[in-house]
């Protein structure tokens, strides 16, 4: 099948899911709504997706296929069970993502890139795919990178990506999971509760919780925290420098890591 259309199968599929159920059984009420955020976000979508596939093309899958032909990496040395290397895949690949996303809040330049993802005053299935196109392109190489080294199989890339790319928009998602199926659930997954604390206005807050898939990169990284201080509802979310909706539109949205005065954290 072809690697593209899985893809967007995946991601329409669920959007389209994800969409009803925050639809009606939201989370919280959006303080700017849908109208005036959609926009931005779905245009980053558009943006993203012509940049990865213009430039890079699918780098993550072709840099499998290529170590896969060449003989290259990690797992054509050991010949170790398939489903082995397939589990080491993906905890590999989940643990990495958990790292880059601390170094993008951690280095000054990765997190002016990274910022635009924080700006978002609402927190809902469109935050999913808000993103700076240069940061999806550098994560793009950083992934293409490791799926190299190990001699990945391809068709595990591709679900990995299948499944980065569907957490994205589940632990956005504006949705309200009951208390009991979260509490359990956290135990494997990182949910929209535990993420939400993750876009705090409070920086301390945001300095936690930044696992994409398996919760427990967090737990091992000390960066693990049950719940915002104020609540899941009272938690204002975004940036404090960053309040004025006015101020996000697509344009200022990707100007925003090259704009001159306005310091990363
Ligand atoms: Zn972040
Ligand atoms: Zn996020």
């Amino acid at each position: 099948m072809n690697e593209a259309f899985f893809r967007l199968g995946i991601f329409l599929i669920l959007f389209a899911l994800l969409g009803l159920a925050e639809t009606f059984y939201p989370r919280r009420p959006l303080r700017v709504g849908k109208s005036q955020r959609w926009g931005s976000n779905l245009g980053l979508l558009v943006i993203d997706v012509l940049a990865q596939r213009l430039t890079l093309g699918a780098i993550v899958f072709a840099a499998a296929l290529l170590a896969e032909k060449e003989g290259w990496g990690l797992f054509h040395l050991l010949d170790w069970p398939f489903a082995i290397e397939a589990l080491i895949t993906l905890l590999v690949l989940d643990a990495a993502i958990y790292l880059q996303h601390v170094a993008t809040h951690k280095v000054p330049l990765l997190w002016r890139l990274h910022r635009v993802h924080h700006t978002d005053l609402d927190v809902d299935l469109s935050t999913g795919f808000r993103f700076h196109p240069v940061e999806i392109l550098l994560s793009a190489l950083y992934k293409a990178g490791i799926v190299l080294a190990l001699g990945a199989d391809p068709m595990i890339v591709l679900i990995y990506e299948a499944a980065l790319s569907a957490f994205s928009l589940f632990t956005h998602a504006n949705l309200a999971i009951p208390p009991r199926w979260d509490r359990h659930l956290r135990y494997l997954i990182c949910t929209p509760d535990m993420h939400r604390r993750h876009h705090s206005i409070d920086q301390p807050e945001t300095d936690s919780n930044y696992g994409n898939i398996l919760s427990l990169w967090d737990r091992l990284g000390r960066s693990y925290f049950e719940a915002p201080r104020l609540g899941q509802d009272g938690v204002v979310l975004g940036l404090a420098e960053e309040q004025d909706a006015a101020r996000l539109a697509l344009g200022q949205l990707l100007l925003l890591p090259f704009t001159a005065g306005r310091q990363p954290r």
